[in-house]
C-alpha cells in the first residue's frame, strides 16, 4: 500500500454511492467499459475529474478499428451525424505521396473518421448514460480504498465538485481508465515496464484549405536539426483535416529513447510546420490552438492488467500501438474486453470462480495484442536506425505493393480468418511473434 491508499478505517469522507463496478476516467476506454457493463444490467459508476465537454490533446484521427467500436456501441457514424469520413492514409516522403486506402474487409469498415475529442468523448459518455451508467463529473479520484485483510480494492476516495468535498465510492471491482498518468494504478503498485517504448505526440490546429482532405496525411520526413545536422526521427508529422475549416497538425515520435536526448517538441513542431508547403497555410497567424502534447504509453507497458480487484484499460494499461501511435481504438477494445470479462466474473457463484474469470483478462489482452505489439516494437527498433530511416524516406514509396503490405501490418487491419495472401502472412507473423 502507498501513502495515497486509504484503509477502510481511514476513509476520509462519507460513502457517496455503491455499485457493482466503478470505472475511473471517462475517456474512450472508460466510457466504452462502462457502456458495455451497463448494457447487461450491471450498476456502474463512472467517475471523471473534468466536466464535459472537456478538451483532450489528440490528433482526432480514427481508423476503421475505432469506427467498428463506435458501431458496436450503437453510435451513428454517418457524416450527417457530424463525422468527417476518410478513405485511408496518404504517406508523403521525399516530396512525393502515396495514397493507401483502408483495406476492404469483412471484419472492419472501410472508412475512418475524424472528430474533435471534446465532442467525441462527450458523445461516448452520453451513450453510456443512455444505458444506465451513473456518471459523476468533477469527481477527482485520489486513491483506492483497500480491504486491510486481503489488500483488494473495495472502492475509491475522491474529491467531488467545485468544493472538492471528500467522498468515497465502493464496489467489488474497479477499472482504472484514468489515462497515461493513471494515479490509481500507481497507487496500487502498477508501475511502468521500462522495456517498452514510450512515445510522445504534440499537436495544434490551423485554419487551412486542407481541412476537408479525405485522407489522413502522414509525413515521414520528421527530423531534428540540432547542431546544424539533419537527423531523421522515428515518427511522423500528421495533417488531419477536421472538415470545419481547420486541420489538426502534429507530430508523433514512436520511441523517445531513439531521439538522441531531450528535444523541444513544441519547437520541433513549429519548425516542421514552417517547412510545410505554403498552400497548407500553416502560418502562426492561422494557428487556432496552442501547441500541446503528452506521452504515448505503448505495448502493454503497465502490468499486471488484473490483480486485487483492479483492471487496467486504455492508456492506463499501455494500449497505444508502437507502430502507429494509435490509441483510441485499442482503448475502446480493451474496455470492451474488460467489460465482457467482468460480466462473466460477476455471474460466478464462488469467489474462486470469479477470480478465475478475472484472471483471464491479462491473458486475452496478451493473446489479442501481444503479437502485434511485439512486431510494432521491432519496427520501432529498426526505425531507430538512421540508415534504415533514410532508406525508407528516400525509396519507400517506390515500392507501392510493399508499402501496402507494411501499411496493413502497421495499422493492424487484416482479415482474422481467410483473407488474401497479405492477410495470411500478417496473421502468421502476428501469431509467431512472442507475446508479453
Ligand atoms: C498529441 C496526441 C495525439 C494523438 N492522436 C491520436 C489519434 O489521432 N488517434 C488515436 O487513435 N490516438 C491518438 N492519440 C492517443 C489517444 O489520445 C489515447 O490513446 C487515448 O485518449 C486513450 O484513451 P483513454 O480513455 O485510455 O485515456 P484518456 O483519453 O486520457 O482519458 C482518461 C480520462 O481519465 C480522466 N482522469 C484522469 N485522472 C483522473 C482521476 N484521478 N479521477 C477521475 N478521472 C480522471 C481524465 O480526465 C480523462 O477524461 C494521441 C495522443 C496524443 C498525446
Amino acid at each position: 500500500m502507498t501513502e495515497t491508499a486509504a484503509s477502510e478505517a481511514e476513509v476520509t469522507g462519507p460513502c457517496e454511492s455503491s455499485a457493482d463496478v466503478i470505472v475511473v476516467g471517462a475517456g474512450p476506454a472508460g466510457s466504452t467499459t462502462a457502456y458495455h457493463l451497463a448494457r447487461t444490467g450491471l450498476d456502474v459508476l463512472l467517475l471523471e475529474k473534468a466536466a464535459f465537454p472537456r478538451e483532450k490533446v489528440c490528433g482526432d484521427g480514427l481508423t476503421p478499428r475505432a469506427v467498428k467500436q463506435l458501431v458496436d456501441m450503437g453510435i451513428d457514424v454517418s457524416e450527417s451525424a457530424g463525422w468527417l469520413h476518410n478513405k485511408g492514409l496518404r504517406i508523403v516522403s521525399g516530396g512525393s505521396g502515396l495514397e493507401l486506402d483502408w483495406p476492404e474487409l469483412a471484419a472492419f469498415p472501410d472508412f475512418g473518421a475524424v472528430r474533435r475529442r471534446a465532442d467525441f468523448d462527450e458523445l461516448l459518455v452520453r451513450q453510456g448514460q443512455s444505458v444506465g451508467v451513473r456518471l459523476f463529473e468533477q469527481a477527482n479520484v485520489s486513491g483506492p480504498v483497500l480491504d486491510s485483510r486481503t489488500g483488494r480494492i473495495t472502492g475509491v476516495t475522491a474529491r467531488l465538485g467545485d468544493e472538492k468535498r471528500p467522498v468515497t465510492f465502493t464496489a467489488p471491482l474497479v477499472v482504472a481508465a484514468d489515462g497515461n498518468s493513471t494515479r490509481l494504478s500507481l497507487s496500487m503498485g502498477r508501475h511502468r515496464r521500462q522495456d517498452r517504448p514510450m512515445g510522445v505526440a504534440y499537436r495544434t490546429y490551423f485554419t487551412s484549405p486542407r481541412h476537408d482532405d479525405r485522407y489522413l496525411e502522414a509525413w515521414m520526413d520528421l527530423s531534428d536539426h540540432r547542431d546544424g545536422k539533419r537527423r531523421l526521427l522515428s515518427g511522423y508529422g500528421w495533417v488531419f483535416g477536421m472538415g470545419d475549416g481547420t486541420s489538426n497538425v502534429g507530430l508523433g515520435v514512436l520511441d523517445t529513447s531513439t531521439a538522441g536526448g531531450e528535444l523541444d517538441w513544441r519547437e520541433l513542431l513549429r519548425t516542421w510546420c514552417a517547412g510545410m508547403p505554403a498552400e497548407y497555410g500553416f502560418t502562426p497567424a492561422n494557428m487556432t490552438m496552442p501547441i500541446r502534447g503528452a506521452a504515448l504509453p505503448m505495448a502493454l507497458n503497465r502490468q499486471p492488467h488484473y490483480a486485487d480487484g483492479l483492471l487496467l484499460v486504455g492508456d492506463a494499461a499501455g494500449m497505444v500501438s508502437p507502430s502507429t501511435g494509435e490509441g483510441i481504438a485499442y482503448a475502446m477494445e480493451s474496455g470492451r474486453i474488460a467489460a465482457d470479462v467482468i460480466v462473466q466474473a460477476l455471474a460466478r457463484i464462488t469467489p474462486a470462480g470469479r477470480e478465475r474469470a478475472l484472471q483471464s483478462y491479462p491473458r486475452i489482452l496478451r493473446d489479442s495484442y501481444g503479437g502485434h505489439f511485439t512486431l510494432g516494437r521491432s519496427f520501432v527498433r529498426v526505425m531507430g536506425n538512421q540508415r534504415v530511416l533514410k532508406l525508407g524516406a528516400d525509396h519507400g514509396l517506390a515500392h507501392p505493393t510493399l508499402m501496402k503490405f507494411v501499411f496493413k501490418l502497421m495499422v493492424n487491419l487484416s482479415e482474422p480468418r481467410a483473407g488474401d495472401a497479405a492477410d495470411r502472412i500478417i496473421n502468421a507473423l502476428t501469431r509467431l511473434a512472442p507475446r508479453s
